[in-house]
């Protein structure tokens, strides 16, 4: 246990170089809470100015390729991230999982590559609202988890979001109790494969979080903090989530 609450900021396709001032003040937010881990995971176009502004948040990555170099355009490797001032990758947004395809196994090449360049991972799983509807959302969201888990997952390197699909962007959440029948459900199936390391691993909420349900879902004994798209676009809207931490 012990583990220290992780908020992360994912920007997806937001971000030019007028919200640096944003940034920084985020950055002095997450000064301002030295015993909760603050990043923001940035367009990769905005990640070197960023890094120069954030202060004590960390900036990240929203994806990398598996590869570490060649004929793939348009794509970024693990590397180019880190050289550009990344110390995280997001790896397997649902939103990627759709919009290109990517399978669990793309998935985790992606996040060994990452491993490989130093680069901490974020990887992301949930369920779509039929399968939720359906009552199998523990145990698809599990084999997704441990389908798209890298060789040697480890807690210091890797952490795990949860985002049930239906609830990003959308304003609903699924109620505490599915989310901590969840992430228990998740740690479980964290621990049939990597043994008491998954004790250590965080495993953050990702949908709809934002600064009037953080604190309820953050109380949640395995939720480890989050993973915020809109609530964390200025430092307005995600000072509260990051206080709720
Ligand atoms: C996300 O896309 O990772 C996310 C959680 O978005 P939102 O907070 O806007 O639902």
């Amino acid at each position: 246990m012990g583990r220290r609450k992780l908020v992360v900021g994912n920007w997806k396709m937001n971000g030019l170089r007028a919200q640096l001032p944003e940034i920084a003040a985020i950055g002095e937010l997450a000064g301002q809470h030295p015993a909760v881990e603050v990043g923001l995971c940035v367009p990769a176009t905005l990640i070197e100015a960023a890094s120069g502004v954030s202060g004590a948040a960390f900036i990240g990555g929203q994806d990398c390729h598996q590869k570490a170099s060649g004929a793939h355009t348009g794509c970024v490797s693990a590397a180019m991230l880190k050289e550009a001032g990344a110390g995280w990758v997001i790896v397997g947004h649902s939103e990627r999982r759709m919009d290109q395809g990517e399978t669990d196994a793309d998935i985790a090449a992606k996040a060994l590559a990452a491993r490989a360049e130093g680069l901490k991972v974020i990887l992301c799983v949930g369920e779509s609202l039929d399968v939720r509807d359906a009552g199998n959302a523990e145990s698809v969201v599990s084999a997704q988890l441990l389908a798209s888990l890298p060789e040697g997952a480890a807690a210091d390197w890797l952490a795990i979001a949860y985002e049930p699909i239906w609830a990003i962007g959308t304003g609903r959440i699924p109620t505490m109790e599915a989310v901590e029948t969840m992430h228990v459900a998740l740690r479980a199936a964290l621990a049939t494969k990597i043994g008491a390391e998954a004790d250590g691993m965080r495993i953050l909420y990702g949908g709809s979080m934002n600064g009037e349900n953080a604190a309820e879902l953050m109380a949640i004994a395995d939720v480890d903090g989050g993973l915020v798209g809109g609530a964390s676009l200025t430092a307005g809207k995600f000072a509260p989530v990051i206080a709720a931490a």
